[in-house]
């Protein structure tokens, strides 16, 4: 499958005109500021390049999930804040998304100018999908641009209803995502792609299973680590202690292995594990190749790091999503930090996807060591598993 296409900035006129932008602005908030705005500044290429291009910016995202009501520690009044400061330029809010004054306030800007409107989900026309909803924030804009791609695996309103309305075209972060995952599926880079890798961990199988059912036909080589391991660790009937296993997945995980070993990719399970007697951040850890009666893998071990490191070293082309350990707690996070420093170190084109192994990255300071690292946790997997997404399908129908 050849990386979707889409229209992108280059196929729509934007002169003074009120361009509705789709941000994921979703930021962790520290009370009434803003405590990461990574999100933020990801941002700041593409509204720079419509600024310069004399449109009037109409921005809207979503902050949370706060579940259609107006919610006041939702606002995006403090994204608004720190994009002003960033922009060095004057933000106008709207107190709202959709209505008269909202257009109004829209129409008002100057070429250049920005307008950031509140949280879309205090609407529950939002999550719902509502058409009327969609229709409504359509109204602010006379073109769309979705650059949100962390939120185009969702039909809601913002996402598939309003480019029903709208000229539109996909943002450049939401096409740099489709050239580095698309990659990974091209059947034309299947040669300078090989060897092809992909780390998976994480919490749960059942959040991983499509992924790896997609990527099998792709890959050369699999690592299993995370909770996760230990559910296909259960389908080999290897001990797996007091470890997190999800009993209804692991026939399923039995099934996975052997479809991917048919498939001809080499898979790799912990050898060694870092365990516990108790899930909590100040449990004594030890090391064990073979896990005892009431013992949880917390993390991978230091073998099975050293072994993974030299196959990784020969890869071309490495996919990772999910940590390997408990990676918040310092004595479980070692797993996880070895697999960023090879990947950091190794010459493979490395691309990241997923919140917890983005973070993870960004803890150990090694997200700029990385070739790609998406910004879409569950969008990403689901871009990878079926090659499309239904806020691109919109864009395309428009
Ligand atoms: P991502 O967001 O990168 O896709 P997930 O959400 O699937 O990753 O999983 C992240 C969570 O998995 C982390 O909170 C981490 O603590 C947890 N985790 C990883 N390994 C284990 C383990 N062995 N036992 C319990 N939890 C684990
Ligand atoms: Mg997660």
């Amino acid at each position: 499958m050849a990386p979707a296409t889409v229209p992108t900035l280059d196929d729509l006129e934007v002169r003074r005109k009120r361009v509705l932008l789709r941000v994921d602005f979703n930021v962790p908030l520290d009370g009434e500021s803003v405590a990461d705005d990574t999100r933020i500044r990801a941002a700041l290429p593409t509204i720079r390049t419509l600024q310069e291009r004399e449109a009037k910016l109409v921005i809207a995202t979503h902050l949370g999930r706060p579940k259609g009501k107006v919610d006041p520690s939702y606002s995006v009044i403090p994204a608004a804040a720190r994009l002003a400061e960033l922009l060095d330029t004057e933000v106008v809010f709207a107190h709202s998304t959709v209505g008269d004054e909202v257009t109004q306030l829209a129409n008002e800007l100057p070429p250049g100018g920005v307008m950031v409107l509140e949280n879309l989900r205090f609407d529950p026309g939002e999550t719902a999908g509502d058409p009327a909803f969609a229709k409504a924030l359509a109204a602010n804009g006379e073109v769309f641009v979705n650059d949100a791609f962390g939120a185009m695996h969702r039909s809601h309103a913002s996402i598939t209803g309003v480019p029903e309305h709208l000229p539109c075209a996909a943002g450049p972060l939401v096409q740099r995502e489709l050239e580095a995952l698309g990659a990974l599926l091209d059947p034309q880079q299947r040669l300078q792609r090989a060897p092809f890798a992909a780390i998976l961990g994480g919490a749960k199988v059942s959040d991983k299973i499509g992924v790896i059912e997609a990527l099998s036909r792709h890959l050369d080589h699999l690592f299993v680590g995370g909770a996760m391991a230990y559910t296909f660790l259960a389908a080999q009937d290897e001990p797996v202690g007091a470890s997190r296993v999800e009993a209804d997945k692991v026939e399923l995980a039995g099934t996975l292995l052997e479809k991917c070993r048919a498939r001809g990719v080499h898979v790799h399970l912990p050898q060694d594990h870092v365990v516990a007697t108790e899930f909590s951040e100040h449990a004594e850890p030890s090391t064990v190749a073979t896990l005892a009666d009431g013992q949880m893998g917390l993390d991978i071990g230091p073998d099975t790091l050293r072994a993974w490191t030299e196959v990784l070293s020969s890869c071309r082309t490495v996919f990772w999503n999910g940590p390997m350990g408990v990676f918040e707690w310092d004595s479980f996070s070692g797993g996880t930090r070895g697999v960023a420093e090879s990947l950091a170190t190794a010459s493979a084109k490395t691309i990241v996807g997923g919140g917890d192994s983005a973070a993870a990255l960004a803890r150990f300071g090694l997200s700029d060591a990385m070739d790609h690292v998406s910004t879409g946790g569950g969008a990403s997997l689901e871009y990878l598993e079926q090659g499309d997404l239904v806020g691109l399908q919109a864009l395309r129908r428009s």
